[in-house]
């Protein structure tokens, strides 16, 4: 059955922001609004489903929102990887270079267990930066990384050209 919602139209573009010469696309107007923002969560847990994940990691912070309802639908367990300093206990980090200095992202020591199935999600795909990092963090706890997945992928970036799994977006733009 053909899906009449098209996610794109909730999904609003602002130009220069967060600095001149970005254009935002900004998911808050998707999540407010309930049937667009079900058949974006049904058509990523429809394809991730597939994939027989143990577990769905979200990356700080919009990550989170597209991963939390998704491992919900698929019954299985959802991981936070957070930047340096916000999870409580024991944490694994790692550090990647920016254009301008390094950042770290880290994830609490017990989180994924080695060799469990895990499908890492953030709202969109520019560079690859984020994600690639996330994805290296995930392999030094012994993760098994089997896709990385997006609401929103920009084409014109070439970030899945950047990323060694499998890229599953629900919307992209040339
Ligand atoms: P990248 O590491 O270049 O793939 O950037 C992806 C991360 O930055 C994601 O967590 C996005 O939320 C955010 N991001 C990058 N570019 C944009 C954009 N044009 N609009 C909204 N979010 C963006």
């Amino acid at each position: 059955m053909t899906d009449p919602i098209l996610i794109k139209d909730h999904i609003r573009q602002i130009p220069d922001f967060p600095k001149p010469g970005i254009l935002f696309y900004d998911i808050s107007t998707l999540l407010a609004h309930g049937p667009a923002w079900r058949a974006t969560v049904d058509r990523l847990a429809d394809a991730i489903g597939k994939m027989r994940p143990d577990k769905l990691i979200g990356i700080e912070s919009r990550g989170f929102l597209v991963a939390a309802p998704v491992a919900y639908r698929l019954g299985c367990g959802f991981v936070m990887v957070r930047k340096r300093g916000k999870l409580p206990g024991s944490v694994i980090p790692h550090s990647y270079e920016l254009e301008y200095g390094t950042d770290t992202v880290e994830i609490q020591t017990d989180a994924v267990k080695p060799h469990e199935r895990v499908v890492v999600l953030d709202d969109l795909l520019a560079t690859g930066g984020t994600m690639r990092a996330a994805i290296e963090l995930l392999r030094k706890v012994g993760a098994d990384v089997v896709a990385a997945a997006f609401v929103i992928e920009l084409n014109f970036l070439g970030g899945r050209h950047r990323l060694d799994v499998p890229v599953t977006s629900i919307v992209s733009y040339d």
